[in-house]
Formats: C-alpha cells, structure tokens, sequence
C-alpha cells in the first residue's frame, strides 16, 4: 500500500527557521530503585522529534551537507519502523530536504501521522516482509529517485554520533562509567556508548519474549519496539569485549515502563527494557559502580499499545 504524499509536501512551508534549533544536551539523571544502586538515565525522549534518533539524523544529515553529497531541495530516503523515520523527517523539515519513509505496514497510526506532520511521505511495505522488506524497497526507491541514503543499518556515523556525542554529555555528568547498557536495534547506541566510555561493560539489554496480545506492530516485531536484532552491521558481538546480555520478559519491561512513567518520565518500552537490565548490572557490580542507561523515547508514540492497556 502507498500512502500518498499528502498535501503538506505541496503546500510547504513559506516559512524557514533563521537558525536550526537543537538541545545542547539532554539530561542524565541518577534514578533510584534502590538504596544504594548507582543508575543514571540519559532522557534522549527529551530530544526535539521524542528519540535519541534526532542526534544520528542530524549527525548524517549536516555530514552529507557538508560533503556536498546532499543540498537543499535533495530526497532524503530511510527505511524505519518508527523513531528514525520520525526524527529523519523532523531534520529534513529544518534543512530544507524532502523525506521519504519506507515502513513495514502495521506501524502505529502515532508514528505515520507524526512524519506526514514534518511533511515527510511514507511509503508501506507488506508486514510479513518486516524490517527487511523495508531495506530493500528503500534501496529501490533511492535507485530510481536518485535519493539519499543514511543507511542507518550499516553507516558508522550512527556508532559517531553516540560516541562524540550521548557518551560525551553522560561523561560530562559521570566521570567513570562502570556499564552501559542498551536494547540493540541498530546497535548504534550500545556501540557508541561503550566506544565513547573508556573502560566500560557492553550490557545488551535483550527482550526474551512477545508481546503477542499488541494488535499494531509498532516497530520491528512484536517485542519490545525498536530494540530487536535484526538487520544491523554495526552491531556485532566481536565488536564488543566482555558484553553481557541480559535477557529481560516483555511483560517486566512494560511493567517497569509504567513505574517509570508514574515517577514522572513519559517514556516508551525500550526505557523499561533498559532500566530493568541496568538494575541487574548495578546489582552485580555493587554500590559504587556507576551503571549508565538511556530512556530512548516518548510515550506518547505507543497510546495505541500494550503500555497503555488497562490506563
Ligand atoms: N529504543 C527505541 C524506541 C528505538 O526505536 C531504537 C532503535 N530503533 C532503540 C531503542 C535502539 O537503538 P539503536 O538503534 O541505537 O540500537
């Protein structure tokens, strides 16, 4: 199924931002379970789209800009099943770029209706393809539109963007990181922040099971979305010396999103992923190790979803 491209695209905007607007930097908050457990949070729902995937956008974006590989006016074309798609559409929106979304059908209505919002298209691929469907129909796409690709699967500024970026603010705040722990879509986070924290643990936080009783896949499969492996080169276990994986049920995870969202921040799945395997770490490692983990999105994403179940 097309979706077709909207009005938004054709009646865009007369009006252009002077300078982009971005956060200087997102917090990072030590979040208490327990007494005694030293967790910090980085808040990347905080970031302007709702993800952490605003830095990898607009890290891929203004290097091509600057190379002269992309200009304004150009077709920027990524395949997602949801926050990068988001956050794409949102940096093309400030840069002058036009987007285009290549997406398994069966991603939640939140997310389509946000990236036409930016004035981005979307284009829909059969669900049982999944993720991969996605890929190739993107490269297609790109072929015959002479598009842009930021490849977020495979391009290493993903990894960059967390390494001189997220690892460098976390740092910034705590100076000797002990773990940092992650859900791995496209691996670029864990990578990034283990590369950018010297002498840290690799914690892949890995969701065991399924949240079968969600009717709309929001993001890669039916686990907790956006963190499943999948399709990823930049993720690979050799990459990553001395990773421990922690394997967390679904049902906990959203359990401890809830508990998250009622302490005040209004996060999605993946932060409840990543909090309950940060507890295990921290538990391990003891008292005066600090454990660092992200809250990676907004809430506000997943209305249509398990975590709202029963709200
Ligand atoms: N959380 C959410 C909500 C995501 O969408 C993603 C990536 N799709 C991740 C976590 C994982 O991040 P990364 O791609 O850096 O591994």
């Amino acid at each position: 199924m097309n979706v077709p491209a909207g009005e938004f695209i054709h009646r865009q905007v007369s009006m252009w931002p002077v300078a982009l607007y971005t956060l200087a930097t997102t917090p990072t908050v030590r979040i208490e379970v327990e007494p005694g457990l030293g967790i910090w949070c980085k808040l990347e729902f905080l970031n302007p789209s709702g993800s952490t995937k605003d830095r990898v956008a607009r890290y891929i974006l203004d290097d091509a800009l600057s190379r002269g590989a992309l200009r304004a006016g150009d077709l920027v074309i990524e395949a997602s099943s949801g926050s990068t798609s988001i956050a794409m559409a949102l940096a093309c929106a400030q840069r002058q770029l036009r987007f285009l979304a290549v997406m398994p059908e069966g991603v939640s209505n939140e997310r389509t209706l946000m990236i036409r919002a930016f004035a981005g298209e979307i284009v829909m691929t059969p669900k049982e393809q999944g993720i991969r469907g996605a890929l190739q129909e993107s490269e297609r796409l790109a072929q015959q539109r002479g598009a842009f690709l930021p490849r977020q699967f495979s391009n290493p500024l993903n990894v960059e963007a967390h390494r001189v970026g997220t690892a460098q603010e976390i740092l910034s705040v705590v100076p000797i990181v002990a773990a940092v722990v992650s859900g791995v879509g496209t691996g670029g986070t864990l990578v990034g922040l283990f590369e950018g924290c010297p002498g840290s643990i690799p914690v892949f936080a890995r969701p065991i099971d399924y949240l079968t009783s969600d009717p709309e896949c929001c993001s890669f499969s039916g686990r907790i979305p956006g963190v499943v492996e999948c399709v990823s080169q930049l993720f690979r276990e050799n990459l990553l010396p001395g990773l421990e994986i922690i394997e967390v049920r679904a049902s906990d995870a959203i359990a401890c999103t809830r508990q998250i969202i009622a302490a005040g921040f209004p996060v999605g799945p993946s932060s409840g992923l990543n909090y309950c395997a940060a507890v295990e770490i921290a538990r391990k490692l003891g008292p005066a190790a600090a454990v660092v983990t992200v809250f990676p999105d907004r809430m506000e994403r997943y209305f249509s979803t398990e975590l709202f179940r029963g709200v």
